[in-house]
């Protein structure tokens, strides 16, 4: 008889894996703590070969289908510089969380996997049990605190498909949704804690008030009930082969969000789990060997791209570098070319 396996997080990653697995015959069950459908602090901008994972699980079409649509431009705003709308070197499929993980879900449960939402796992990760449990979230006692924040909107005028407008506490990105709605989704960082985000993020996500990011949002038409927060970020790589238990998506380790690959990085890694997971659930791999062939896929495919996301992020939040980059980026296709696809 086949083994069971257990995902814990039904987000992208634990979805996805549960999808190609029940594609391949295995017996999974899906332990979900939320419930569905729900929003998520995330650009919602899908960047990256994870498109390509997804339609070789024949799940793109369905996303499309689903209310998703392509970006193909992007402009950048920093203080008194602003770059242009110009093409992005690959276009990106950008889709509602809200959206996106319930349609993964019906379809999880449509192909006869098991969803127990509103259900938090609390148990050990031995044998049989994979860790998709989305990102570490961690106290910060000194240093810098990066948290999140995302909500939706109507009438915001853009002029690109994806908008990045940089502030100086880090940045803002506003992407175009289906059905004319726009996704606000920023990253910032602070020295001191930083309370009442829950009354205050209005106050973070606008911008200095002579920015194009203020104006943008003064009159936007904001939905309340899209807002989410995040606190307590944790961006330092991790690999995957240190890890004692079997891990996927961000609970592996998290790629700074202005690349835009992190939802990328969680279809990846689930894909990359399929096969040693198929094989352990025949006996044909010990549970041993298929944690260590999924961990050596993901350090493989994910390291080096990690290494620049990090060093991107890091020049980011530095005026000096950033003005530099964005100089060297608007003018040196070569240059951009680089960047998008070291980090990607
Ligand atoms: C500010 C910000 C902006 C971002 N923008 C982008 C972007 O534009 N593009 C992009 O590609 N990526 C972006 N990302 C990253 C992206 O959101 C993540 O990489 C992606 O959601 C990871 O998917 P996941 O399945 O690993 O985790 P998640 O989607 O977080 O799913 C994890 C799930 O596990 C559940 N869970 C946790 N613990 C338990 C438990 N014990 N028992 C049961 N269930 C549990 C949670 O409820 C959750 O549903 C952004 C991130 C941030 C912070």
């Amino acid at each position: 008889m086949a083994e069971s396996v257990t995902i814990v997080g039904g987000g992208l990653a634990g979805l996805t894996l549960g999808i190609g697995l029940r594609q391949r015959g295995v017996p999974v069950t899906v332990w979900e703590a939320g419930r569905y459908p729900r929003h998520r602090v995330c650009g919602e901008f899908i960047s990256g070969t994870g498109q390509r994972s997804l339609a070789r699980l024949g799940l793109l079409d369905g996303i499309q289908k689903a209310g998703a649509c392509v970006a193909q431009s992007v402009a950048f705003f920093a203080g008194e510089t602003r770059v242009p709308a110009r093409s992005l070197p690959e276009a990106a499929v950008c889709v509602s969380r809200f959206v996106l993980d319930r349609w993964l879900a019906d379809e999880f449960e449509r192909l006869g996997g098991i969803l127990r939402v509103g259900a938090r796992w609390s148990g050990e990760f031995g044998t049989g049990i994979v860790r998709a449990s989305g990102r570490r979230v961690e106290p910060v006692a000194r240093g810098w605190r990066l948290f999140g924040l995302k909500f939706h909107a109507r009438d915001v005028k853009l002029d690109a498909d994806l908008e990045m407008h940089f502030v100086p506490s880090g940045y803002v990105g506003l992407c175009r949704l289906a059905g004319g709605e726009v996704n606000i989704c920023g990253l910032f960082r602070s020295e001191a804690a930083v309370p009442d985000l829950a009354q205050r993020w209005r106050h973070w996500l606008a911008g200095p008030p002579e920015s194009t990011l203020h104006s943008r949002l003064a009159v936007a038409n904001v939905d309340e009930k899209s807002f989410c927060s995040i606190a307590g970020l944790c961006l330092q790589p991790q690999r995957a082969i240190q890890r004692t238990e079997c891990r996927i998506g961000d609970a592996l380790t998290m790629i700074p969000p202005v690349t835009g690959n992190g939802m990328s990085m969680a279809f990846e890694s689930a894909e990359l789990a399929l096969e040693p997971l198929a094989k352990f659930s025949r006996g044909d791999l010990t549970w041993a060997r298929a944690q260590e062939e999924i961990a050596w896929g993901c350090d493989h495919r994910f390291t080096s791209r990690l290494r620049w996301a990090a060093w991107l992020q890091r020049a980011l939040f530095l005026p000096s570098a950033r003005g530099a980059l964005l100089f060297l980026a608007t003018r040196s296709a070569w240059v951009s070319r680089v960047l998008f696809d070291r980090t990607r």
